[in-house]
């Protein structure tokens, strides 16, 4: 490879990124976290109004300004309603699979600042108790949230400050296994978020500069499709680090980075997609080109929604997306180097 990138840090910063809980739309605690990882680099972060989060770096030519994202949201959900036993129904945030989630543990963010844990699991929860327990389908309308709190009504629940509309995250469960497998849940796409700081420690540690003024975006709402709608007026080639996908109709593994050709929406910009392909040939990646289907990145709703620029996406391929996804050091390895390339137009 042609950069030699910093594994262990880069580690490190998935680990501290995953740990904090940061459903769609709820910045409360990621964005100190990601403050204080802009300060260990020197850097300052600043927001838009919406909620995106941004590290402005000065490039060579400060003429062009081109934009890196990467979301710090991840799947959640939100307290539906209160039923009359205590037990909590949910709605959720972004492309939830029930099946993945039933037995997790999760955290109930209040709005008043405190946090309850309890046991995600379908209504009929018991093979001894239900004769449905393994067939009914599990979605909105039959899972139900247990608080690990002694509670036996609505009005117990409530008098813990609980409201309809409060956060819920899922514990991310990270391992990392001896061999270099990443176990854990939000590697989409947190390992993209962890990605962009090892990009950006390595230029701090060389001394480089980025090709172009360098926009490293950290959007709020990708599950949902609010991370790309408004991009800033100066901002001329958008490309969404995000997670690719593994599968019968895909190139991508484990353990290479994917370069996403067209998504659910539309092909992305084919100029820029194939100076990715130039620059992953040229860093000497392990890439494959693909194109996803039930699929889409912040770049491909930047494209979507009248933005005047051009739009490309790559990332590491998992297994089980939108559920407890594996990848391999490897893949964010490949994913960096291909960042660093595109970043330094070399
Ligand atoms: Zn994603």
């Amino acid at each position: 490879m042609k950069f030699q990138i910093d594994e262990k840090y880069l580690f490190d910063c998935f680990r501290r990124l995953v740990e904090v809980p940061s459903p769609v739309c709820y910045g409360e605690k990621i964005n100190p976290l990601l403050e204080e990882m802009a300060a260990e680099m020197d850097c300052r972060l600043t927001y838009d109004l919406r909620g995106n989060s941004y590290i402005t770096l000065d490039g060579e030519d400060n003429d062009k300004t081109v934009l890196v994202a990467a979301h710090w949201d991840t799947l959640g959900l939100v307290v539906r309603r209160v039923d009359a036993d205590g037990k909590i129904r949910v709605r959720q945030l972004g492309g939830v699979n029930y099946c993945s989630l039933e037995g997790e543990s999760v955290t109930i963010h209040t709005r008043s600042g405190k946090e309850y844990t309890g046991l995600i699991t379908c209504q009929s929860h018991s093979v001894h108790v239900f004769d449905d327990a393994r067939t009914l389908e599990r979605n909105e309308n039959t899972m139900i949230v247990l608080l690990d709190e002694d509670v036996h009504s609505k009005e117990d629940v409530r008098a813990l400050g609980i409201l309809n509309g409060d956060f819920i995250s899922i514990d991310p469960r990270c391992e990392v296994t001896p061999g270099g497998y990443l176990k854990s849940r939000f590697i989409d796409d947190k390992a993209a978020v962890a990605c962009v700081f090892a990009m950006l420690k390595h230029l701090k540690e060389n001394g480089l500069k980025p090709k172009y003024r360098t926009m490293l975006c950290f959007t709020y709402g990708e599950e949902i499709g609010l991370g790309g709608p408004w991009v800033p007026a100066e901002v001329s080639e958008y490309v969404a680090i995000d997670i690719g996908l593994i599968g019968p109709d895909y190139e991508g593994h484990e353990r290479c980075v994917t370069i996403c050709a067209k998504d659910n929406k539309a092909p992305y910009t084919y100029a820029l997609t194939n100076r990715l392909i130039a620059y992953a040939e040229k860093a000497g990646c392990d890439y494959a080109v693909d194109i996803f289907y039930r699929y889409g990145t912040d770049a491909s709703v930047a494209l979507a929604t009248s933005n005047n620029l051009q739009a490309a996406a790559f990332g590491m391929p998992v297994y089980c997306s939108h559920g407890r996804e594996r990848t391999h050091a490897l893949s964010l390895q490949n994913t960096t180097n291909l960042l660093l390339a595109y970043v330094l137009d070399i």
